[in-house]
C-alpha cells in the first residue's frame, strides 16, 4: 500500500537513494535539504518525470524549531504521515585532543539532536492514530569505536538508545522502530576521505569494497513494509562483513 513518508537529508548520498527507492515503490515522499537546494529540486524534478510524488523543503534540523516548521509543511503536502526515515547527519573528524567545542556540538546537534526533533515533533501524531513507523540512520561507528570520531560515535551510538527506548515505549500501539548500520558507502561523506585511506579501509571489509547508497536503500524498504511489521527495537548492519 503507498505511503506518506518523511526523509531527513534526502537531497544527496543515502537519504537521496532512499527518497528514490521509495518514490519508486509508488510512496510518496517528502524531504529535506540543508543548503543544497539545486540537488534536491534536480531530484524532485526527477520523481516527477517518472509519474512519481515528491516535495523538498530546507531546514536545519539541529533546531527544534525549525525541525517543528519542517515537519508541519511535510506533513501538510503528504495530507498524512506513515513513516519518518531520520537520516540528515554530518561529521567532524578529529583527534579529541584538539577537537573544538563547535565541532562535537554541531555533530551532537545535527546526528543526536536532529533525531530528537523530527521524531518529537510526529511520534504524537502517531501515538494518536495508532500507526506509523520510524527508520534512524545510525552507523557501524555507533557498534565499535573508530579513532578520530569520538564526536560520530558518540552520536551515532546514542541513536541506537534512543531507538531501543523508543521501540519500546511505543510498540504496544504497533509502532515499529528500528536502525539501519551501514558501514563506509560511497557518498559525499566517504569521498572527502583520502585514497590512501579509503583503499586501507576496502581491505578491511570482507566483501572487498565500499557499499552503494542503494544497498541501505534496499533494507530501508524493507523495514517500512508491512513484511517487516513483527520487528522493532533493532538495528540493521550493512556493512560487507566488517563488524561480522
Ligand atoms: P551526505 O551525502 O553528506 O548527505 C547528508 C545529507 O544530510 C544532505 O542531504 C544534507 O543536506 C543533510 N544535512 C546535513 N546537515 C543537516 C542539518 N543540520 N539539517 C538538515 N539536513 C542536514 O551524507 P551520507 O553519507 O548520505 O549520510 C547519510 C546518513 O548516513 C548520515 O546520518 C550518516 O551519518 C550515515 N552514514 C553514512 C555512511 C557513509 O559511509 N556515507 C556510513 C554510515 C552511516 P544538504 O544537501 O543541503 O547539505
Amino acid at each position: 500500500m503507498p505511503k506518506s513518508v518523511i526523509v531527513t537529508g534526502g537531497s544527496r548520498g543515502i537519504g537521496r537513494a532512499i527518497v528514490e527507492k521509495l518514490a519508486s515503490e509508488g510512496h510518496t515522499v517528502a524531504f529535506n535539504y540543508k543548503g543544497n537546494q539545486e540537488a534536491a529540486d534536480e531530484l524532485v524534478r526527477q520523481i516527477e518525470s517518472k509519474g512519481g510524488k515528491a516535495w523538498a523543503g530546507r531546514a536545519d534540523l539541529s533546531d527544534f524549531d525549525d525541525a517543528a516548521r519542517f515537519t508541519g509543511e511535510a506533513r501538510e503536502f503528504l495530507g498524512d504521515l506513515d513513516v519518518l526515515i531520520n537520516n540528515a547527519g554530518i561529521t567532524r573528524d578529529k583527534s579529541l585532543f584538539i577537537m573544538p567545542r563547535e565541532d562535537w556540538n554541531d555533530v551532537i546537534n545535527t546526528n543526536l539532536t536532529g533525531y530528537f526533533n523530527t521524531t518529537r515533533n510526529v511520534v504524537g501524531y502517531f501515538m494518536k492514530n495508532k500507526k506509523g513507523c520510524i527508520v534512524n540512520v545510525t552507523s557501524v561507528s555507533g557498534l565499535v569505536g573508530l579513532p578520530g570520531q569520538t564526536n560520530y560515535c558518540a552520536s551515532k551510538a546514542g541513536i541506537i538508545g534512543f531507538t531501543r527506548s523508543l521501540a519500546k515505549e511505543i510498540a504496544k500501539l504497533g509502532i515499529p522502530v528500528n536502525c539501519v548500520a551501514p558501514g563506509y558507502i560511497e557518498t559525499d561523506m566517504t569521498r572527502k576521505m583520502n585514497e590512501k585511506h579509503v583503499a586501507q579501509i576496502t581491505k578491511m571489509i570482507p566483501m572487498q569494497r565500499l557499499g552503494q547508497p542503494e544497498e541501505v536503500a534496499e533494507v530501508v524498504s524493507f523495514l517500512i513494509s508491512d513484511r517487516a511489521r513483527y520487528v522493532t527495537g533493532q538495528v540493521f548492519t550493512i556493512d560487507g562483513g566488517m563488524t561480522a
